[in-house]
């Protein structure tokens, strides 16, 4: 399985940086994590084929992780896709996804293409098959609305993103024994209280859970870039505690996520 970032910022974007999104490119299929930014842009510099994606994954309702969304079916529209493209999450995000298509006539069109939407109920445990050999689970985290954490397993290889999230034991269960862990870091160990308040976590606490999920990589992203700490600073407080590789993801370079 192969992962590729298109944008690693939290919800405000910098010059440099956009909102958090990322591609995975499994055996034969592909599927996007979250709609922001420009989807279609964004896959076709990655050399990936909008007209062929399997699936998105959103993972909740706020802005920075949706609002790509109208702009991504308007385009594979326009492309005459005719594959039915499974949009995958939880109820409430399945919920405002729809009416995010609605307010643009989208469902409407003539010759749109079908949506089968896959909608994950809170705690539920099955794996869902998204294309041929691989699984996805979502599971909930803990932010200010209703979020999904999302696990994707191929052929031995298990990838785990967190979402937003503040820490909680549940995280590391779910992450548990995982290749790669994709953790946000919105902020750095002086501001954990406020972070937490807010469902968000600190590059400590993720390289914490990293280490007690036993994942042998880390990837940080939702960078506060506000001013917020540097990537480097951020990297080495996860460090402190994770003894595997903390990557900062360059975006669209292609990362392979092997067999666990
Ligand atoms: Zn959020």
């Amino acid at each position: 399985m192969k992962i590729v970032f298109f944008g690693t910022a939290g919800a405000v974007q910098s010059a440099s940086d956009g909102n958090v999104r990322f591609a995975l490119r499994g055996q034969g299929c592909s599927l996007l994590v979250d709609a922001s930014g420009s989807p279609v842009h964004d896959l076709l510099k990655a050399g990936l084929d909008p007209l062929t994606l399997d699936a998105l994954v959103l993972t909740h309702t706020h802005t920075d992780h949706i609002y790509g969304l109208p702009s991504l079916v308007h385009n594979l529209w326009l492309m005459k896709r005719d594959k039915e493209l499974k949009i995958i999450s939880n109820t409430q995000t399945a919920a405002k996804a729809r009416q995010l298509l609605e307010l643009f006539g989208l469902p409407d069109k003539e010759g749109m293409f079908r949506i089968d939407w896959i909608e994950c109920m809170d705690g539920e445990n099955r794996p869902r098959q998204v294309a041929p050999s691989l699984t996805l689970k979502l599971f909930p985290v803990r932010h200010s609305v209703p979020t999904s954490g999302v696990r994707v397993e191929q052929r031995g290889a298990v990838l785990v993103y967190t979402a937003d999230t503040a820490p909680f034991e549940g995280l590391i269960e779910a992450a548990r024994g995982c290749r790669a862990l994709i953790h946000e870091a919105s902020g750095a160990r002086d501001r954990e209280e406020h972070l937490n308040r807010a469902g968000h976590s600190s590059a400590r606490q993720a390289g914490r859970t990293a280490a007690q999920s036993r994942a042998d990589l880390l990837f940080l992203c939702h960078f506060d870039c506000r001013g917020g700490p540097a990537a480097a600073d951020l990297r080495a407080e996860a460090q402190e505690s994770f003894g595997g590789e903390v990557i900062i993801p360059e975006l669209f370079r292609e990362y392979e996520i092997g067999e666990t």
